[in-house]
């Protein structure tokens, strides 16, 4: 069959259909909300409404049972969560924080708010997440934290970069926010690290439009996250023996509504089975294109499981009969809407441009500019069809290139 991208006919023409979680009990949940008056209920001053209306202290609640984690703190966003972590975790002008280059931009950005440096270190070629060699390639006697990805909804490698932590006296943060209920050994993703922290914005497996949980085992940690969402003024507004080191916290509003929380609530509950479907779906499609030409299927990292917010394959340039863009172009023009890479490595954002110490990550140029494919389309209600016609796009391609 002649390929749609050299003028034949194109082996899907139907749209894919959106992923949607939300149904008809999240909508009974916002119109109790909506019933009761009250959207949100926090106060700045400390009492018992600096920590939120019901649904916000709900949603905590279950947070912390369903990840078996000491305290949860909800956010407006994954992005408020990662800002205030770094506040928390007392991080200022001259500490430097090794980030990782392939993450949404808030995984190093949150760093610079605070006057810190960030250092990027290199990742792993099979599971793109920090890779803990070049971490400890690149710690200095300034190097006071690491902020590592659960990338693409597997968990970074907490062991060795807990041991490096433990070494070298570092603080650990973990952005789960595209791993929620994936598992670490005995651990969930999200509480391998000092603070972890979830995003439920549209994009994600279960979502509140937007949202963000920050977890951690420290009771201290916890309140100083508790602080910083809501203004910080409790310092001055009623707080028994504020300790010292909380002069340099200046807060924020990143506080989440009760609509968001109570929809919260009934998404968690959806996560495992949703998970499991997304696990499906991949073993299915790993199935179908394990033996293509050239193509890598990454591994689940040992002990880990993998939930898959997206499912990255990988092109091998020594036996892949094209190179990766004209390989995606050549499936996009099948109808199947795969990307080559994820988002480019960060240190090329203006934001960090010019930025010493100048970034050296050379796996991370490779596998973005010439191997990452991701795919979407493994939600459901993608059905095996679907999941075909993904499958012999990636077969067409490479079997007449
Ligand atoms: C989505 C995402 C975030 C940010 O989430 P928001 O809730 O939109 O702020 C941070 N890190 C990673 C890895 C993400 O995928």
């Amino acid at each position: 069959m002649k390929k749609a991208i050299q003028g034949g006919k194109p082996l899907r023409v139907k749209p894919f259909p959106r992923y949607n979680s939300i149904g008809d009990e999240e909508k009974r949940a916002v119109a109790a909300v909506l019933d009761s008056g009250v959207l949100s209920d926090f106060y700045g001053s400390y009492g018992e409404r600096f920590e939120g209306g019901p649904q916000v202290r709900a949603l905590e609640e279950e947070w912390k049972s369903a990840f078996s984690v000491g305290h949860a703190v909800s956010m407006n966003s994954a992005t408020s969560a990662l800002y205030a972590a770094v506040g928390a975790l007392g991080i200022g002008p001259g500490d430097e924080v090794i980030v990782s280059p392939y993450t949404m931009s808030a995984s190093a950005t949150c760093v610079i708010l605070y006057g810190a440096t960030p250092v990027f270190a290199d990742v792993e070629e099979d599971y793109f997440c920090l890779d803990p060699e070049d971490v400890r390639r690149k710690l200095t006697a300034k190097t006071k934290a690491i902020v590592a990805v659960d990338l693409a909804g597997q968990a970074a490698d907490w062991t060795a970069l807990r041991s490096l932590a433990k070494s070298r006296n570092l603080r650990l943060i973990e952005d789960c926010a595209q791993a929620p209920g994936a598992r670490f050994g005995k651990r969930w993703a999200g509480t391998c690290a000092d603070i972890g922290i979830y995003s439920l914005n549209c994009h994600k497996t279960i979502q509140t439009g937007e949202g963000g949980i920050a977890v951690t085992a420290d009771t201290d940690l916890a309140f100083k996250l508790k602080l910083l969402r809501n203004h910080a003024e409790a310092v001055v507004g009623g707080m028994p023996n504020p300790s010292p080191d909380l002069r340099r916290l200046w807060g924020f509003n990143f506080r989440m509504t009760e609509i968001e929380a109570a929809i919260g609530r009934v998404q968690l509950k959806k996560l495992e089975g949703l998970n499991r479907q997304r696990q499906e779906r991949v073993d299915y499609l790993n199935s179908r294109l394990k033996n293509l030409p050239g193509i890598i299927i990454p591994p689940v990292r040992p002990g880990s499981t993998h939930v898959y917010y997206t499912h990255m394959l990988r092109v091998d340039p020594k036996t892949c009969p094209l190179d990766r863009s004209a390989l995606v172009k050549a499936v996009n023009a099948e109808g199947i809407p795969v990307s080559a890479g994820y988002v480019k490595p960060l240190y090329r954002l203006p934001v960090f441009a010019g930025r010493k110490p100048k970034p050296d990550c050379p796996v991370v140029e490779r596998l973005h500019f010439n191997e990452v494919i991701v795919n979407t389309l493994i939600y459901p209600p993608l059905t095996h069809q679907d999941l075909d016609d993904v499958a012999e796009a990636f077969i067409k391609v490479l079997g007449n290139a």
